[in-house]
């Protein structure tokens, strides 16, 4: 059982705030994320696109805004549950709680603040006769590619036009002991870069590139051994051993939406007047979940949220005590990991 003071669910940009704003309370995080990195949205969909509305920053990638999240709360020494879905939630009599995830791992909390986005994202399945067949078991169809070992010196099949299927037929191209990129256009959507490099590899041979294509069907009984590809008015077999489509990720609210929240187009009421909790009380839901009057789907929205948040747990945790608002540049920041951070002191000096 991995015991916390605040369980996150959510790895985006808020549930990591929420670990500095909580650990400037003292209060303990550990975060639940259904994907396999940090990041939220900004990993998984733009990682490499700027923005330009984070305070401070007058412009920032998405990538290196997660990262210096990482380095911000790094001294809170969170915990995390990578990978894993948060699925069920147990309230105890003492009103703290229990969250197990698909994967049966057990966290204990005192209080909960779901920091879910948009949901969990599952991928965006095309549309296959057997599919599902070859999704389970190990079959040959994956949707992510989790551990590039698992691919080694095998044939691989990667469909899709975007960031993911570029990166992923480079990084395999060194890995596999084929690679073979289909996409239904000429076209790709992705850096620049990427685009280049996939050229070059299939100018070198390293990548075997099939413009206009679409797979519409596979060959083999208990796995795959070829993928049925329609290119130019013709129809393909291309012998491989998986085939891994990357068309995106779609949003869905996912095992929360069952938890006994209110919820409203697909978000999760809360109250804004002070503390976005939600109708369970010890429950919180900040960022891109919630919705209140006025609510904005913003980073920064997400990190104020939070901010207000980690006060009513501290509350909810030390009933009666009085907080009193330190500002950082003042009172320093101490680390649960032992180290301290703190303004330069003034010279004290008399006037004669
Ligand atoms: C292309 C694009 C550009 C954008 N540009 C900007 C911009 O310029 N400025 C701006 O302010 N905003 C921008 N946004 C919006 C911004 O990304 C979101 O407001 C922000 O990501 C919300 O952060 P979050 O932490 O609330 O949620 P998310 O970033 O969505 O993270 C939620 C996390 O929760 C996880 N999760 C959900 N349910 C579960 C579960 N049951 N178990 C485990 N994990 C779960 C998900 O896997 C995900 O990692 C943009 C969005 C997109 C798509």
């Amino acid at each position: 059982m991995i015991e916390t003071d605040i369980l996150i669910i959510g790895a985006g940009p808020t549930g990591l705030f929420t670990v500095f704003e909580a650990g400037l309370l003292k209060l303990k995080c550990h975060i639940i994320d259904g994907l396999p990195q940090p990041g939220g949205q900004l990993s998984e969909l733009y990682p490499k696109k700027p923005i330009f509305d984070i305070p401070g920053f007058p412009s920032i990638l998405a990538g290196d805004l997660v990262s210096n999240l990482m380095e911000q709360i790094k001294q809170f020494q969170p915990g995390f549950t990578l990978n894993e879905v948060a699925d069920t939630i147990d309230k105890l009599e003492d009103g703290t709680f229990i969250v197990t995830t698909n994967k049966g791992t057990k966290h204990h909390a005192n209080s909960v603040a779901i920091a879910g986005g948009l949901g969990s994202f599952e991928p965006r399945k095309p549309q296959l006769e057997k599919i599902e067949f070859y999704e389970q078991n190990d079959r040959g169809v994956e949707y992510f590619v989790k551990d590039p070992e698992k691919f080694r010196n095998k044939k691989v099949v990667i469909s899709g036009g975007g960031d993911s299927a570029l990166d992923w037929s480079i990084f395999l191209s060194n890995v596999a002991s084929s690679v073979t990129l289909v996409h239904r256009r000429n076209e790709f959507r992705g850096a620049l870069d990427s685009v280049e490099k996939v050229q070059e590899l299939k100018e070198s041979g390293k990548i075997k590139l099939i413009t206009p294509g679409e797979i519409v069907g596979f060959n083999g009984k208990d796995h795959i051994e070829a993928v049925i590809i329609e290119t130019n008015g013709e129809t393909i077999t291309t012998e491989t051993d998986y085939f891994i489509p990357l068309f995106g990720l779609t949003p869905k609210l996912g095992p929360i939406a069952n938890w006994g929240l209110e919820i409203e187009k697909n978000a999760i009421k809360v109250d804004n007047s002070l503390d976005y909790q939600t109708n369970i009380p010890g429950i919180y839901a900040i960022g891109d979940v919630n919705t209140y009057p006025g609510k904005l789907k913003l980073i920064l929205c997400g990190f104020h949220e939070a901010t207000l948040m980690v006060q009513s747990v501290y509350q909810r945790m030390n009933p009666g005590k009085k907080y009193v608002l330190k500002y950082t540049t003042v009172s320093g920041v101490d680390g649960f990991d032992g180290t301290r951070k703190e303004a330069e002191k003034q010279v004290v000096k008399a006037i004669d």
